[in-house]
């Protein structure tokens, strides 16, 4: 059928989706790096979680590295936009490296909460998935202080040594529904729980599930393009398929879609992870048109105009520099 008519393929597309600012700056900071001091400059862990971004600027020299103690004494080193604990900062100052901290704005809020709390004695219940960067680094702020908790599952196991000094924080990048479901739980199995300040779940994570929120029963099908590692991604796709969307797929590039997925679809909806540039979002609707999906509808849940300023070691240099 013609688009428009009934029956038509079409692909409903997110807004919004892709970049957000902590991510935009992280890899400004490289880009910007590179140019300013010259190749090679290392980077602990993935600046961002996504493969392209990661391939594209080893390509232009950027060394990825997991731990600081891989950097050569004296080098200089970009931290990634999830954040450190303060034991990485010590390694890297007993190693004297230059550093150079991307974290993004909003994960360093949720540590400066992570410190006042535990200088109060507070129990920290930290929402998040282990193992994350972003839960190691804010862990690390309070290791004494703090208890992972990865899911409404968990908290009936979570034990407390005062019932009344128990606060939440979370990871940026959670399913927003599914972390107030392990608040409700928390909360009955401890009353005096208190709230963070403000949300941890960062304004990019909470918009870009409200837009697929919106699309996802309209869709016989759901294409996240994102890594595997990135949580907001993963996120998505679940979210998805929890509001409505008969299936839903996390891919890092067109190639990855499986034709038999197509199969009886007619509506498509497109979104991508905050860590995803819009090329790769630009090659899955190529490929969907190429299937017959052209008619490319959006679907907005918010304008985001935030941007961050680049981290201050930098901005000194690029002043020096002229
Ligand atoms: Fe910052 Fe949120 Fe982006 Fe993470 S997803 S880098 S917390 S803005």
């Amino acid at each position: 059928p013609e688009p428009g008519t009934p029956g038509a393929r079409r692909v409903l597309l997110a807004a919004p989706r892709g970049y957000c600012a902590g991510v935009d700056r992280a890899v400004v900071t490289v880009e910007k790096a590179l140019e300013l001091y010259g190749p090679p400059v290392y980077v602990r862990k993935e600046i961002v979680h996504n493969k392209h971004v990661v391939r594209t600027l080893e390509r232009r020299g950027a060394i990825f590295v997991e731990e600081t103690d891989e950097v050569p004494e004296g080098a200089r080193v970009i931290f990634s936009a999830h954040g450190v604990s303060p034991a990485v900062h010590e390694e890297a100052r007993q190693r004297s490296l230059r550093t150079i901290d991307a974290t993004c704005p909003l994960v360093t809020k949720v540590h400066r909460e992570a410190v006042r709390f535990a200088a109060d004695d507070y129990t920290i219940l930290l929402i998040g998935h282990e193992g994350h960067e972003e839960v190691e680094g804010t862990a690390g702020e309070a290791p004494e202080n703090t208890i992972l908790v990865e899911s409404p599952e968990h908290v009936d196991a979570v034990e407390v040594p005062d019932p009344e000094r128990v606060v939440w924080l979370s990871q940026t990048t959670l399913s927003v529904d599914e972390t107030m479901e392990t608040v409700r739980r928390l909360r009955e199995r401890f009353p005096a729980l208190q709230d963070p300040p403000s949300d941890d779940i960062c304004y990019a994570t909470q918009n870009r599930q409200v837009a697929v929120k919106q699309m996802a029963r309209e869709c016989d099908l759901v294409i996240v393009v994102g890594s595997q590692n990135s949580s907001n991604s993963k996120r998505l796709v679940e979210v998805a398929v929890e509001h409505g969307a008969r299936d839903g797929h996390l891919v890092d590039y067109a190639e990855e879609i499986d034709e038999a997925w197509l199969e009886g679809v007619r509506t498509v909806g497109v979104t991508s992870g905050a860590s995803v540039p819009e090329l790769l979002v630009r090659g899955v609707l190529e490929r969907l048109a190429a299937h017959g999906y052209e008619d490319v509808q959006p679907v907005t849940a918010a304008e985001e105009s935030i941007l961050f300023a680049l981290p201050t070691e930098l901005r000194r240099d690029l002043k020096t520099a002229g």
